[in-house]
């Protein structure tokens, strides 16, 4: 295992009703930058509950932040902060609407003169942020939790991450039954993205980080576990709160430490929202699979962990970890997600090429946990994907 520093300021505040912990934790007489998405917490209470809870501070809204969020939208609610003079931004929302309060926060804090654009791929220091709160509305992204956000720029074709601590929410309010109205698109988009999430901080190798994998493992298994009671009845309580803790958890910081980590679907699925618009999950479920496939021989012992551990399944290591690799892709079929570029009426071979122009352009010229993965490796994996 390698050395480590672990810290996660964040509180949370997790179960039925806890949006009212807003209360105690936004000090009377702020002012708040509330900032959400397309309209999905009016209808279904979140809003109701927070703008109470917010009662004696100053609220300034600012919806409309889409999914993938823009920079261009969000300097809109950057300068709609400063005119309003707000201290504080509250995210209510899924990844998108979390991961955007966070840039907004930190480019409200910016010094003057310094473009907010270089916020995104950390290529400026940050020094601080406005303090962040968080009400989840769609358990995926564990943004809530952590100290990342992607971005996207689509005059350029960019969509990038930046990570800094100053972006740690300071609470984060994960009530499950949110998970009630949410469509079965997203919630299938949910299940696939956690589940990415946990594989690729622990599908890499040498296998030395044993608590990271069992926690990793744990995760898995309970996603798989839930996910059928779940895509059944979205308001069984104990599959919605296992849902948010196991999304939660899959970002939190643990699993992913003293080990390398493999975030080249990631990667890869960035690249293919930006150049076809498909949902984040759905470009993860696509590349996930054939990611494993090309990296088959390096990862083969700890695909082989994998299907023993979580798929319950027997046989010699290469033949468990070809099942192992069957059943993730059953997986996310089973959670509503087609696999294949073509289900998605996209051209493998144009994909590919697309794929690989824009991460040589991005310089990510050395992905996978040891840096083998080439822009032309992920043209293969692209390509396999048809
Ligand atoms: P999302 O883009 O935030 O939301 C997708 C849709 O779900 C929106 O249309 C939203 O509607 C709707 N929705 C959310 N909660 C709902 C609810 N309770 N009921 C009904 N509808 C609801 O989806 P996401 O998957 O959470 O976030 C994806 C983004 O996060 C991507 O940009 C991805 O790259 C990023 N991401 C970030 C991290 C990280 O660590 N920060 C990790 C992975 C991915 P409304 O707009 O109307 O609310
Ligand atoms: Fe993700």
């Amino acid at each position: 295992m390698k050395n480590f520093s672990f810290h996660n300021p964040t509180r949370l505040h997790f179960g039925k009703g806890q949006i009212a912990q807003i209360t105690a934790e936004i000090p009377p007489g702020a002012r708040v930058l509330v900032v959400y998405g397309g309209g999905s917490i009016k209808r279904n209470g979140v809003y109701d509950q927070v703008i109470a809870a917010l009662a004696g501070r100053t609220v300034v809204e600012f919806a409309g932040v889409p999914a993938n969020p823009e920079f261009e939208t969000l300097m809109q609610a950057v300068e709609l902060g400063k005119e309003q003079g707000v201290d504080w931004v509250l995210g209510v929302g899924g990844g998108s609407v979390l991961d955007g309060s966070k840039f907004i926060a930190a480019a409200l804090a910016l010094d003057p003169g310094i473009d907010p654009w270089l916020i995104v791929g950390n290529k400026t220091p940050l020094k601080s942020a406005l303090p962040i709160g968080c009400v989840l509305t769609l358990p995926a992204t564990g943004s809530e939790a952590n100290f990342t956000g992607v971005i996207t720029r689509k005059e350029t074709q960019d969509k990038l991450s930046f990570k800094n601590p100053a972006v740690f929410p300071r609470f984060s309010v994960l009530d499950p039954t949110v998970i009630s109205t949410l469509p079965a698109r997203q919630l299938g988009n949910g299940l696939v993205d956690a589940f990415v999430h946990t594989t690729e901080q622990y599908l890499t190798y040498p296998l030395e980080a044993r608590v990271q994998d069992r926690l990793a493992e744990g995760i898995l298994s309970t996603l798989v576990e839930i996910a059928p009671a779940l895509l059944q009845d979205q308001t069984d309580y104990d599959a919605q709160a296992n849902l948010m803790w196991a999304a939660d958890q899959a970002m939190y910081g643990l699993v992913p430490l003293g080990q390398p980590l493999d975030w080249a679907t990631h990667a890869i699925g960035h690249e293919l929202t930006v150049l076809y618009g498909l949902d984040h999950a759905q470009t993860l479920a696509v590349t996930l699979p054939n990611l494993l496939a090309h990296t088959f021989d390096a990862k083969r012992a700890k695909l082989a962990q994998y299907g023993r551990r979580v798929w319950g399944l027997d046989g010699d290591d290469a033949t468990v970890a070809r099942a192992a690799i069957d059943a993730t892709r059953r997986f996310f079929e089973s959670a509503g997600l087609k696999t294949r570029l073509a289900d998605y009426g996209i051209d493998a071979a144009e994909a590919a090429a697309g794929v690989e122009a824009q991460l040589t352009r991005h310089k990510r010229l050395a992905l996978g946990e040891h840096g083998t993965l080439t822009p032309a490796d992920c043209r293969a994996i692209v390509l396999a994907s048809a």
